[in-house]
């Protein structure tokens, strides 16, 4: 099985398991597939208080698996004080309904290293394409960490398997299962090994 940790659209493939991120602005769940639900840093405004209050009624939901994404972009023009509120009570949501969190962070990490202590439940960094020490320091603190269609290969190559996630995401070009070719290449292990590891990631977040 494939797993594609973080997309924005649904992949209807027997062998392709998958968490599909709605829209922070969400009302209801679809009835079939995996999905994540939160307040993106980018959509922190007037109106986060009426989508936190339905993200907290639709994380209840059985086909929401995860929370997200959520986080912190410095780069993103709503208040960076406002966004760190938001992202802490979807981490105490999280963790009194006991589902992972899928992050978003831009500019942001030191920030977010800082919060794991805050999470009880397991936190993947979606779309990670830091450099190597970065990476090493956010696995130390404890998480996993996502890689997409474009990364950095050295940053890929040294995050430990155990550690690992593979996705997507929005681009509308990038296939999970060229994705799975191309990072079994870099890591020199079989594509059948990367799908084996990383479907055992994913069971243990999972629960
Ligand atoms: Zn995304």
């Amino acid at each position: 099985m494939y797993i594609n940790i973080h997309t924005h659209k649904v992949d209807e493939r027997d062998d392709v398991k998958c968490i599909v991120n709605l829209p922070s602005d969400v009302k209801e769940i679809p009835d079939e597939g995996r999905f994540s639900v939160g307040v993106h840093p980018w959509d922190v405004d007037h109106l986060v208080h009426a989508k936190l209050s339905d993200i907290c009624r639709l994380l209840q939901e059985r086909n929401v698996v995860a929370i997200g994404e959520i986080g912190l972009d410095q780069l993103s023009e709503n208040g960076y004080e406002h966004q760190e509120a938001v992202f802490e009570t979807q981490i105490k949501m999280a963790n009194l309904l006991q589902k992972p969190i899928i992050i978003h962070c831009v500019k942001a990490s030191n920030e977010i290293v800082r919060y794991k202590g805050m999470m009880s439940v397991p936190a993947v960094i979606h779309g990670f394409r830091g450099k190597p020490q970065l990476a090493d320091q956010l696995c130390r603190a404890g998480y996993f960490i996502s890689f997409g269609n474009k990364f950095n290969e050295e940053s890929l190559i040294q995050t430990p398997t155990n550690r690992l996630f593979l996705e997507t995401d929005d681009d509308e070009e990038a296939d999970i299962k060229e994705i799975y070719e191309r990072v079994a290449a870099l890591r020199n292990c079989s594509v059948e090994e990367l799908k084996n590891e990383i479907e055992k990631n994913f069971e243990s977040i999972m629960g």
